[in-house]
């Protein structure tokens, strides 16, 4: 029997991407698409799953609808408040959730270089996050970013509230050993690059991912659907997808 899907967002570029990758998993199929002004009330019922690729501000809105409705949902959404984030992870006692900045396995590898590659390079080594998306992107730093940035933080056991420098300007002095630099760049139709830099005197290593097409990430939330229909209420990301924890 097949799951079924209920894709919101879904005349954006990730909700096209999704229905257009959808058709080749066999066992699933799209059963309703929902954009701003669709009434998801009405058709929440026909779904198994719900992916939401949309707008942080409506995502909190489809998760209280799905948390009534007793529906899992994959959110690929990112740009979230504090608040609209609190909204969203307060529902995982009643709904399984998948919640990932990004979907596509390079990057979720990324993320657990990133890991070993700071705590191994240790505390001499600056950093610096480089991101660059096409010229639509509404959110910066993007999502991927942000996780990025939450590792380097963990592993450097520094609060990113201080720790963050946005681009710089002007005469800001020397650069202090407890600040991690973030640059969003934006043009073009620019997929998603994210590079991270840890950078010494003497030496320098750089992880780069350069993702060229939406469906990396749409193929990503559609295996995390499949997977998600058989799990229990909870929080979860895309390493529990993959099996990397
Ligand atoms: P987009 O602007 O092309 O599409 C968003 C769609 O959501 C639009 O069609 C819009 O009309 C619709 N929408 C807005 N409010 C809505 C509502 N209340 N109900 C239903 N639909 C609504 O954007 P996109 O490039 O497709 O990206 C969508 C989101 O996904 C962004 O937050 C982006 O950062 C994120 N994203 C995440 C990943 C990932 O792997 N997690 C990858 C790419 C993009």
């Amino acid at each position: 029997m097949s799951t079924k899907i209920i894709i919101t967002g879904s005349k954006g570029r990730m909700g096209q991407a999704l229905i257009a990758c959808a058709k080749n998993f066999s066992t699933l199929r799209v059963v309703a698409q929902i954009d701003r002004d669709d009434d998801l009330a009405a058709v929440i019922s026909q779904g198994d799953v719900v992916i939401d690729f949309s707008f942080h501000e409506a995502t909190p809105g489809v998760v209280e609808l799905c948390a009534k409705n007793k529906k899992a949902i994959v959110i690929g959404t990112t740009g979230f408040s504090v608040e609209e984030k609190l909204a969203i992870v307060n529902r995982q006692s009643a709904i399984p959730i998948v919640l990932a900045t990004n979907y596509s396995t390079g990057v979720n590898t990324l993320f657990w270089l990133t890991r070993k590659a700071a705590e191994i390079l240790g505390p001499d080594f600056d950093l610096e996050v480089v991101e660059m998306h096409h010229r639509l992107k509404k959110d910066a730093p993007s999502g991927t970013a942000t996780t990025l940035l939450e590792i380097l933080g963990d592993v450097r056991k520094l609060q990113l509230a201080e720790a963050l420098r946005h681009g710089r300007k002007g005469i800001v002095g020397e650069r202090t050993r407890g600040e991690i630099g973030i640059h969003a760049i934006r043009g073009g139709d620019v997929v998603g690059d994210h590079t991270v830099i840890f950078a010494n005197a003497g030496e320098r290593v750089e992880l780069t991912h350069k993702a060229s097409s939406r469906d990396t990430f749409a193929n990503g939330a559609l295996r995390a659907a499949q997977w998600l229909v058989q799990q229990k209420p909870g929080l979860y990301d895309m390493q529990d997808v993959l099996g990397l924890k």
